[in-house]
């Protein structure tokens, strides 16, 4: 009798000590779906790929194994997480939008990258197409106008461990000297004509991609390719890009 009392009275005890532990137990699996948030992320991610980018006519296939690779809801902001994967520009503060699938999908085609190639990117924005093209290429030196952006993206970057990128808080319309001449230049905002220094930077043979137009005007998404000093150019589709700021927009004297 004596044991089944103290049985009791330690039961209760023992109950709550079971309780808590089973609820601790389970709180990983039921309260924080972390596991299956990724799954969906990653189907989300398959169906961008076989609706957006090879249904709309993405071909390369080092560039769809990029964009398979690089978990794009890490560089939206967290409310927009859930609408990563859809095909369109998302905005991400200071006025900026991180590109549509489809567009960072076409640009990084166009730039037709080997392994081997040294890449100079004006406009980091989210980070997200500075990410693609370091899956590409041997090295990325990109350069952002936005202080917060660039150092947002430098946090997404650095956590995801790519260690061949390089961000530069400044005005791209002047380039990065010290880094070239490079393969190949994207901008991922639209000038009215090729910055002259970016163009002095590529090297012979290399790709240029950009969109083409004034603020406000239909731009077209073009590659000059450099040969024998000269542009020439392919013109591709509409597009729509925030405009290259700074230096580009100041009055010509
Ligand atoms: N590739 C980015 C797109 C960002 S939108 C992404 O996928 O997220 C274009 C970016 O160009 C913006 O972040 C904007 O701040 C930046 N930008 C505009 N003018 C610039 C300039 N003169 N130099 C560098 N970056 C510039």
């Amino acid at each position: 009798m004596n044991t089944i009392i103290s049985f009791l009275k330690v039961s209760p005890k023992l109950v709550y000590l079971f309780c808590a532990l089973a609820l601790f137990l389970q709180i990983p699996g039921r309260y924080t779906p972390a596991a299956e948030r990724e799954s969906g992320e990653i189907a989300a991610r398959r169906t961008m790929l076989d609706r957006d980018l090879r249904g709309r006519g993405i071909k390369d296939e080092r560039v769809l194994a990029a964009m398979e690779a690089v978990p794009r809801h890490l560089f939206v902001p967290d409310r927009l997480r859930d609408s990563a994967y859809d095909d369109r520009p998302l905005p991400i503060g200071a006025g900026q939008t991180i590109s549509q699938p489809y567009v960072v999908a076409l640009m990084s085609e166009l730039l037709a990258l080997k392994a081997t190639d040294t890449v100079l990117e004006i406009g980091t924005g989210s980070g997200y197409q500075t990410a693609i093209l370091a899956r590409l290429a041997a090295s990325v030196s990109s350069i952002e106008i936005v202080p917060s952006l660039a150092e947002r993206a430098k946090k997404v970057l650095d956590a995801l461990g790519y260690k061949n990128i390089e961000l530069k808080i400044g005005d791209g319309f002047f380039g990065w000297e010290e880094r070239g001449p490079f393969d190949a230049i994207l901008l991922t905002a639209a000038a009215p004509t090729i910055p002259e220094p970016l163009w002095r930077q590529l090297r012979e043979g290399g790709r240029l991609v950009m969109p083409l137009g004034e603020e406000g005007k239909s731009q077209r998404l073009i590659r000059a390719r450099k040969s024998a000093g000269q542009p020439v150019i392919e013109d591709f589709t509409a597009v729509l890009f925030v405009p290259l700021r700074g230096a580009v927009q100041e009055p010509r004297r």
